[in-house]
């Protein structure tokens, strides 16, 4: 069965009108050409994807856009992963798409087919290629559908640090098909797990409890319970980067919660221990750790997100990396300006504040006690 399952409307309008329609849907993957084709935004496509995606994926978009009209076609491969969320691959990729367009008479649409790595490497590529070019979204994983497909926010990683290069870049459009998590690794569906857990704790605890009551279906790919929490989570999304778009009024900030601490692993493990979400795990619970300690977060609903995290598989222990490492890439965090630091800290389910300051001393003393050796 196809089908559109809902169709959310991002609206941007400060400026020109930049707002894009993110389709969520069933098996609607083989309808991309016809949608690329009646948003009349180019006549060329260049899908950026992985090679593992390519091998699942690939072949079924490029016969939709090829029916549809669209004969002109290139593509770039990254190997999948977090490490090819580089400068690197940027380089590569935009020597691929100037071949592509050496005639200068093509106006290029980019599709990142992928996860969040070909999301947002792909959406940078589109944001600085001729100084900006159109793209869609196709997020083919979990955290993809319920994060970081939407919203614009592009970039790649610097040794040091993750995401330090980049910027905003809106698509014309998110096109998510959820038979596509079918073919998911439990491992990814449950990194995806983690965004989602975030979102009932930052805006919706309805959504954290409907998480909690259907775990298990989750678990097993059960695609309504799929379709509840990724549609939620996409307007809750949505509604953030509405009143928000850059990052820049303290409201897009609460989407960060887990993160401070979390990309600092990531880095601090050579983004090889811990995939995204899972770092953004141990993150959620260091900060709901540090909010318990400054009495603004009780114990029992401290006990709920660690259950909650325990039962969806995800780690709370941090292995293979060292203190100092994770407070230096910390350091780099865009919430620490100066000697100063912002934290995103629960105040209950559903609720979350923007904390500045924190002692050095608890914040160390926190992710320590997570430190296995
Ligand atoms: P990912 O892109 O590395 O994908 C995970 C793995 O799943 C890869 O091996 C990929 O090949 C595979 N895969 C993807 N779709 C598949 C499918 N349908 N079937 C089988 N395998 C599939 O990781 P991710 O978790 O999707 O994304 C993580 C990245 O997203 C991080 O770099 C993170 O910083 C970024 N992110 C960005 C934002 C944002 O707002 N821009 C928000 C959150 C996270």
């Amino acid at each position: 069965m196809v089908k559109i399952q809902e169709k959310v409307r991002l609206k941007l309008h400060n400026g020109e009108d930049r707002s894009y329609d993110i389709d969520i849907g069933l098996n609607i993957l083989d309808r991309i050409g016809t949608v690329v084709k009646n948003l009349n935004i180019g006549n060329a496509i260049f899908i950026i994807t992985d090679r593992k995606v390519k091998k699942i994926y690939a072949q079924r978009i490029i016969k939709s856009c090829r029916a549809a009209g669209f004969n002109d076609l290139g593509e770039f491969v990254i190997s999948d992963g977090e490490q090819s969320k580089t400068q690197n691959t940027v380089n590569e990729i935009y020597k691929k798409v100037y071949d592509f367009d050496k005639h200068r008479d093509k106006k290029i649409v980019i599709l990142t087919l992928g996860g969040g790595v070909v999301g947002d490497l792909g959406g940078f590529v589109a944001q600085t290629y001729r100084r900006g070019i159109n793209y869609i979204q196709i997020p083919t994983t979990l955290l993809g559908q319920v994060d970081c497909g939407l919203g614009g926010k592009v970039g790649i990683d610097l040794k040091e640090a993750k995401n330090l290069i980049g910027g905003f870049w809106q698509p014309k459009l998110v096109y998510m098909d959820l038979s596509v998590l079918k073919t998911l690794d439990l491992r990814e569906l449950r990194c995806g797990l983690a965004e989602v857990i975030k979102d009932g704790v930052i805006k919706d605890p309805r959504l954290f409890k409907y998480v909690e009551k259907h775990i298990d279906q989750i678990l097993h790919c059960d695609l309504n319970c799929l379709n509840h929490i990724i549609s939620t989570c996409v307007k809750i999304k949505a509604k953030i980067v509405q009143l928000d778009e850059r990052d820049g009024k303290d409201i897009r900030i609460i989407l960060n919660f887990g993160h401070t601490i979390g990309h600092a692993i990531e880095a601090a493990s050579s983004y090889k221990i811990y995939k995204h979400g899972e770092a953004i795990s141990i993150g959620m619970l260091c900060a709901g750790e540090i909010a318990c300690r400054l009495g603004l977060f009780s114990n029992k609903d401290f006990l709920k997100l660690d259950n909650l995290i325990e039962n969806a598989g995800l780690p709370n222990k941090i292995k293979k990396c060292s203190l100092p490492d994770i407070m230096k890439s910390m350091m780099h965090d865009k919430k620490f300006v100066g000697r100063t630091n912002r934290f995103v800290l629960p105040v209950k389910i559903g609720k979350v504040k923007i904390i500045d300051d924190i002692e050095e001393s608890l914040i160390k003393e926190v992710i320590r006690k997570r430190m296995v050796k």
